[in-house]
């Protein structure tokens, strides 16, 4: 069936009032007829199966299946160069990322424009919808990597790390067994050594994903993986 993200104040009761985009989105690209059934979802957990209606969807049921990860995973990710946060931010979302952190870094060659963060969105809010996720992951601002590596909260977190004898990825998940993690990857140059010395005085924790050197694209999605393999 297919998914559609709505934002939470269009449902009413038991109607959804659709936003001329999203009615011709349904009608002429999707080609939905009336009383033809989609999903739509808030994006925050909460979905429903809905019944179209033009410039309204009839709520039938709450949909209550669940495809989220077992655990919460938040990428810091040191953005790459050119168009590569695009593959790493639709792959991610198809893998079950939480949420995501661009950092920009000592060796970060890209400076993001607003439009950019814009069409991230977009791009994540596709992909949850394609893989018939319950959340739409979030993209942070970008920000400056002593203040990603600031923030606080619960969460086990991990910086990968290339070329550096670290425990894996993996096998730190199997142990730990923690609900809530970050994971950090460096760009195309990786981190310089002030940085992985700053996170880990931080508290955070040196990984290894395997004993190849990654890509900066290849590197989250290889992370995320081994996330999903530990807590799908
Ligand atoms: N140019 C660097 C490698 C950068 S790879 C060098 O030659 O050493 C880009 C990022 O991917 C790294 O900063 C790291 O966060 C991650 N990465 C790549 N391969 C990895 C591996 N085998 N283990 C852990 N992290 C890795």
């Amino acid at each position: 069936m297919y998914r559609l993200v709505i934002a939470s104040a269009q449902k009413q009761e038991e109607f959804i009032i659709l936003t001329p985009e999203q009615q011709h989105y349904l009608r002429r690209v999707v080609r939905l007829r009336d009383k033809e059934c989609f999903v739509a979802m808030d994006g925050q957990g909460r979905a429903w199966v809905a019944l179209f209606a033009g410039a309204t969807a009839q709520i039938l049921e709450p949909l209550e299946d669940s495809t989220e990860l077992a655990i919460a995973v938040s990428l810091s990710i040191a953005l790459p160069k050119g168009n590569g946060f695009e593959q790493i931010a639709r792959c991610c979302t198809e893998l079950g990322v939480t949420a995501f952190v661009p950092i920009l870094s000592d060796r970060t060659l890209l400076q993001p424009s607003a439009n950019k963060l814009d069409r991230w969105r977009k791009i994540v809010q596709e992909a949850a919808e394609q893989s018939e996720r319950q959340i739409v992951p979030t993209i942070a601002e970008p920000v400056a990597f002593h203040k990603a590596i600031e923030t606080t909260g619960e969460a086990n977190r991990y910086i990968c790390v290339a070329r550096r004898e670290a425990p894996h990825l993996l096998e730190t998940l199997h142990n730990a067994r923690p609900k809530n993690i970050v994971i950090a990857t460096g760009p195309e140059g990786g981190w310089s050594a002030e940085e992985v010395e700053q996170a880990i005085a931080a508290g955070f924790q040196a990984v290894s994903l395997g004993r190849r050197i990654l890509r900066a694209v290849t590197a989250p999605i290889a992370a995320l993986s081994l996330a999903a393999a530990v807590a799908d």
